[in-house]
Formats: structure tokens, sequence, C-alpha cells
């Protein structure tokens, strides 16, 4: 035994001799003490760009994006307010955010993704808006894109956060049921007509009266997070909060 973890030790030693881990971020070499914290996504990154990833310092107004600070669970400046009471993210969309999501969501680096999952629970926890939730939803991806990319990148970010704050996750009750378009180059308006009615929330469902928080790992016009609300509102849920690991211009 003694034998075999003295090789693997070897064969570890010897990858990273052959193949030194390079932060994404910065290309600097990452030391092999760094690699020893699993803190942040081990071998991927360098502490100190990590530590350098900007933080937004409060949840926002889905609507008019304008700060809610502690105590506020709505907007006081948007009465009529949209399904979804407002939004947190964990930063904003910017070159190095976005290394990150791509690696995560199209090449399997899924540490990343559990730690910046960890990193908004932390946050999500120390936050008066976040108590007293009974679930934690993913936005669905449709089966067909599942099946092409072989998992949900936000149900991945679902589970840690819902590991880090205590709240359960309930799955396979909000479907995705019609196959959008991509909406990268598609207006506000477009983005609202893409994704409505393309959620469901199943029949069988107990959100009477819950309060929900859903997740999603980018918000852009918020129009995916307020559909997803209306249908979970629609089946008897009392609040929904949307959570992102970023925000796209706020
Ligand atoms: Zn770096
Ligand atoms: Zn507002």
């Amino acid at each position: 035994m003694e034998f075999l973890n003295a090789f693997i030790g070897l064969k570890d030693s010897l990858l990273d001799f052959v193949f030194p881990p390079y932060c994404l971020l910065c290309n600097s070499f990452i030391s092999s003490d760094e690699t020893q914290d699993d803190t942040y996504p081990q071998n991927l990154v360098c502490r100190n760009c990590w530590e350098s990833l900007n933080i937004l310092p409060h949840p926002f107004c889905p609507l008019c994006r304008s700060f809610l600070d502690q105590n506020l669970s709505r907007c006081p400046k948007c009465p009529q307010s949209s399904s979804l009471s407002l939004n947190r993210s964990l930063g904003v969309f910017d070159p190095y955010y976005q290394t990150l999501i791509h690696h995560f969501k199209y090449n399997r680096k899924f540490s990343i993704g559990k730690n910046l999952g960890r990193k908004l629970g932390e946050i999500l926890k120390k936050e008066e808006f976040s108590k007293g939730f009974d679930y934690i939803m993913p936005v669905p991806l449709h089966y067909s894109r599942k099946r092409e990319r072989g998992y949900n990148q936000s149900r991945i970010l679902a589970e840690e956060i819902s590991k880090t704050v205590s709240v359960p996750l309930m799955e396979k009750v909000l479907i995705r049921k019609k196959k959008t378009k991509d909406q990268t180059h598609l207006s506000p308006e477009e983005r609202e007509r893409n994704v409505r009615g393309a959620f469901v929330v199943r029949a069988d469902s107990t959100l009477q009266g819950k309060k929900v928080i859903l997740v999603d790992d980018v918000m852009t016009t918020g129009a995916t997070l307020k559909e997803c609300a209306r249908v979970i509102k629609e089946a008897g849920a009392r609040e929904v909060v949307g959570v992102t690991l970023v925000v796209v211009n706020p």
C-alpha cells in the first residue's frame, strides 16, 4: 500500500514536471504548495487570480438593476416588480469570469464550478435576504442539450450552493420543454419571446407557499430567470429569487 501511494505520488509529480500547471487566467506557473489547497480550483487557477475575482457587494433588482441593501427583499422603486424579487450574482462578467465559465461549461472543469458555487454560497449565508428559503432549483437544460453536453452546469452550481447554505436541492420539477435558440445575439425583446412558454413545473410539485432560490450561471437580461420564476410562482410558490455566477452589464 505504502509502495502504491509512493508510486501514485511519484506519478503525480512526474506529470506536474512534464505538464506543469499554469494558471488559466494569468498563465503563471502554479507552484506545488499552492495546489495542496482545495479551497479553489487546484491546478487551474493561481491563488492570486482566484482572490482577485470581482465580487458584487449586494443583491440587485432584476428590473432597474439598483442594489438592494441588507433588509430589502424587493426593490422600493419598482412596486409592480417581476416574478423574480431580486437577483444575487457573485460578480460582473469580465474576461476572467468568461474564461472560468467557458472551462466549466464546455471543458468539463467541474472544480471551477464547484468552487465558484461554494464562494457564492458563503456570500448568501451572510446575507439577510437568503434566510428562510425552502428549495434551491437549477435552471434546467433541454434534455437534448443535456445529452450533448453530458451535464447541466447550473445543477452543479445549485448542488454546491445547496450544501453550503443547507437548503435542499429540488430537481426535475422545473422542466425545459422547449429547445430555445442560443440567446447570445438576441435583443432583450427577442430573448423574452424566445423563452416564453419554454418551461413547465411538474403537476405534482409541492411548491405551494414555498420560497425558491433559482440558480443559473449567467444573467444577461434576466429573461430566462424571470420566465422560470413566473411558472414557479404559477405553481404556487410565494417567492423566487435568482442567484447566478455573473451578471452581464448590471
Ligand atoms: Zn493567475
Ligand atoms: Zn428596481
